[in-house]
């Protein structure tokens, strides 16, 4: 017999789902999550944890589902061992300590909305809010006409680690001209970053592009380019600016020829890229 409600046998389902007793408490946290607990099976209330909720209020909810089924598995005793009947009240506060308690020493983050602050501050959860994101303005500036413009970036897990890198192509009116996006295997940031502005130097003299401004975010790669555009400049062109090197069809020839000769000694290339 059951000990809690005195009117049906001692099963597990009894116990926990149908007995008068815990259909109260489902209803009750229910009604804190504002959701209807389906009661028919353990698996049907566990499923109310999958729905579409902060990472912890899922946590929460979770929580109140285990201390709930414990409280009445302790109540169950209690009345059968000690004699002594639990009230509901006190049951619904033993339920909101366990989960307040459980709640706080989870470190996964709510959503920043009314719904969520309702639920944990109900049950003395603190709320945990992801940090704000850091918003940096980035300008991208246009080629001159009849310039091109190379957007290229590596990056490396760890150094070094799985690297991968990519660049884009941009005319003078902002026009994609195309793009590409490659694997390095095992390197550091610095091949990676070095190798991919070597492939889009490659690439645009492949494809006729003499006039390119490329753009990265690597000093180490700016300050290659810098330095072997200014010998070239030196040597073959000593008209142009210091500060905006035009890479005309031959500079731009024995750049692709010195770098395609370093890019070797750095190692062999990975072929996967995909360009166009
Ligand atoms: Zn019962």
């Amino acid at each position: 017999m059951c000990d809690l409600c005195r009117a049906s046998s001692d099963t597990s389902d009894h116990l926990f789902l149908l007995c008068p007793f815990d259909v109260d408490l489902w209803h009750w946290i229910g009604s804190i999550f504002h959701i209807q607990i389906d009661t028919s099976s353990l698996a049907a209330i566990l499923s109310m944890c999958s729905l579409q909720w902060s990472p912890q209020i899922k946590s929460v909810l979770a929580s109140g589902i285990v201390h709930t089924a414990n409280t009445v598995w302790h109540c169950r005793n209690f009345c059968r061992f000690q004699y002594t009947w639990t009230t509901m009240a006190k049951a619904k506060a033993r339920i909101k300590m366990g989960i307040s308690m459980s709640g706080n020493l989870s470190k996964l983050c709510a959503n920043c909305s009314h719904h969520d602050f309702t639920i944990l501050r109900n049950l003395n959860v603190s709320p945990h809010y992801n940090s704000a994101p850091v918003i940096t303005e980035v300008l991208w500036y246009t080629p001159l006409p009849g310039w091109n413009k190379i957007n290229s970036d590596g990056a490396a897990h760890d150094a070094p680690s799985h690297a991968r890198g990519g660049a884009i192509f941009r005319d003078s009116p902002s026009d994609f001209l195309g793009c590409f996006a490659s694997y390095l295997n095992i390197k550091d940031s610095l091949y990676a970053e070095l190798r991919d502005a070597i492939l889009a130097i490659e690439i645009s003299h492949n494809r006729g592009w003499n006039k390119v401004w490329l753009e990265c975010d690597s000093m180490n790669v700016v300050d290659i380019f810098k330095d072997y555009a200014s010998k070239l400049m030196q040597s073959d062109a000593p008209n142009l600016a210091p500060d905006a090197p035009d890479l005309t069809p031959n500079m731009l020839g024995q750049m692709h020829q010195t770098w395609a000769d370093a890019s070797d000694l750095l190692g062999q290339m990975h072929q996967t890229e995909q360009p166009w």
